[in-house]
């Protein structure tokens, strides 16, 4: 069921969700009736399997309720945004208006959210915006902004007085000014000039993926494990794409997954197929239908698992259908997801909360990705209320890795200590589950490798103990007193053996 968030205050909230409620579980009531009985899937069926158009009539109906009750300001965001008024609430929670409507290049955007220029200056923009798409040619990573993931941004948190310094056009391309807009939705979703600047250690696939193809669509890193990528769009371009040399720009057929398909029939040692893209919910039921019952009849294939961020930059994507639909596959192939929320804030947006709990209600076990990134989430007090957010919306904090090194995201680039220090920061201090597994992706191919501080502090003299520090004494540089935990080791074999996993000087 649909719950409220902690970050927002109770009161008339909960009456919506009241209402919303009673709708929503009759609709849960059709969907089961459709399903026992079929009588209701009759010519509006999409699938054979008793979810209907009219099941997505009656949510938008729930959804209505909840508007009309207007009590929860966030729940039409749209309002925020010049130039959507006449948005009808239907046409805001169709995922495809969503795509369609997406701000497409800068200025549109940053209009939308009521930045003020005159002709001329806006005119210089777009000249440059232009001029920086032209200068990488075809191969240009598009701007993809949908109005449910803009409504989130901050205009307030956009600083005025570094917009006012773009009026001179010379300015548009200078990385330090536009470092001082600081809300962290919009600095993941607005083309920056800073991405046409490349530096030394970028390249366009910095994970030798391509060399590992064994497919277009599919790339195999591991002994047990591959990537099928089943669609190269997205409901937004995050900026930070580590795909983005073809994000948006390559597209995939039927026939390339095919052959992805085709190779896991193949290989009976590959036992997990991660979907993903691009953005594995951007393609349709039907043919995400079609690769899951492909998928679900090779025998060893014993997991199935989506990459996939619509729950965060296009949430109503996660339907009622769509939903029905991976819970009758579930029942026969195990299908886990893992999504990408990078910041607190991308977990207030209500859409992004229902999505959430549709698939949690669902079964369908979640984590999440998040990517460190300057001037979005590089400090340890925005990731603990990232995972804590997380962890209420039942989403299991799974991996941080730091920035790739694709080409044109330097200015996202953390430092590796940023990523240790927010490690150092959640370990102990909070839920166990919470704390997600820190990770350089090797440039070169060399897959995820986890980083974590050290809490072995040393051997004790008469080489029976391993001494250990703890989450509270980490700092502390007494090595013989009260900071010091000790377990026992079996020998000087063991302590041999656990300086060279750990890599200590023998
Ligand atoms: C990340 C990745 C996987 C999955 O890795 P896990 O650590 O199992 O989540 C599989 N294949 C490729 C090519 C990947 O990049
Ligand atoms: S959703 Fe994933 S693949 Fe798509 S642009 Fe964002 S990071 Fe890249």
């Amino acid at each position: 069921m649909l719950r409220p968030n902690a970050v927002r205050p109770a009161g008339s909230f909960d009456k919506a969700i009241k209402l919303g409620g009673a709708v929503y579980r009759g609709i849960q009531g059709v969907g089961v009736f459709a399903q026992n009985t079929g009588r209701i899937a009759l010519k509006d069926t999409k699938f054979e399997r008793g979810f209907t158009d009219r099941t997505e009539a009656i949510y938008l109906k729930w959804r209505t309720a909840v508007e009309t009750a207007n009590s929860f300001d966030g729940i039409a965001p749209y309002k925020n945004l010049k130039g959507f008024k006449d948005v009808t609430l239907t046409q805001w929670l169709d995922w495809k208006w969503q795509v369609k409507n997406s701000f497409k290049n800068p200025v549109d955007l940053l209009k939308a959210l009521g930045v003020e220029f005159e002709q001329s200056q806006w005119d210089d923009i777009s000249k440059a915006f232009k001029d920086s798409q032209a200068r990488f040619g075809i191969n240009t990573f598009e701007m993809r902004v949908t109005p449910s993931y803009a409504s989130m941004i901050k205009a307030r948190d956009i600083d005025s007085a570094a917009l006012a310094e773009l009026k001179d056009p010379k300015n548009w391309k200078n990385p330090t000014l536009w470092a001082r807009f600081i809300d962290p939705i919009f600095n993941q979703a607005f083309m920056h000039p800073a991405e046409l600047v490349r530096d030394e250690f970028e390249n366009a696939d910095p994970l030798h993926e391509d060399a590992m193809k064994v497919a277009k669509s599919t790339t195999r890193r591991y002994p047990n494990r591959v990537l099928l990528e089943i669609t190269e769009t997205c409901g937004m371009y995050c900026r930070h794409c580590t795909r983005r040399r073809k994000v948006s720009t390559e597209s995939l057929s039927w026939d390339d997954i095919k052959q992805g398909i085709d190779y896991v029939r193949s290989n009976p040692e590959v036992r997990d197929v991660l979907l993903s893209g691009g953005d594995a919910f951007l393609v349709n039921d039907k043919l995400l239908d079609r690769i899951l019952t492909e998928l679900e009849s090779i025998p060893h294939v014993q997991i199935i698992r989506f990459g996939t961020r619509t729950p965060v930059v296009l949430p109503q994507r996660i339907t009622p259908a769509l939903v029905s639909m991976l819970k009758t596959h579930q029942a026969k192939k195990a299908l886990w997801l893992n999504t990408h929320f990078n910041h607190p804030r991308e977990l207030e947006n209500p859409e992004s909360r229902r999505a959430l709990a549709l698939l949690a209600d669902a079964g369908i076990p979640m984590g999440n990705q998040s990517v460190l990134l300057e001037g979005v989430n590089n400090s340890p007090k925005i990731m603990m209320d990232l995972v804590h957010g997380l962890l209420q919306n039942r989403v299991r904090p799974y991996y941080i890795y730091i920035n790739d090194l694709s080409e044109g995201i330097a200015h996202f680039r953390t430092s590796v200590s940023d990523g240790l220090k927010i490690m150092l920061a959640l370990r102990g201090f909070t839920t166990g589950f919470a704390v997600p597994t820190f990770l350089i992706d090797a440039p070169g191919g060399g897959g995820k490798i986890p980083l974590a501080p050290q809490y072995v502090a040393g051997f004790s003299p008469d080489g029976k103990y391993i001494l250990l520090k703890n989450y509270e004494t980490f700092d502390d540089s007494n090595l013989e007193g009260a900071a010091v935990f000790k377990y026992p080791v079996k020998g000087p074999e063991d302590i041999a053996a656990v300086k060279a996993l750990l890599r200590m000087p023998s």
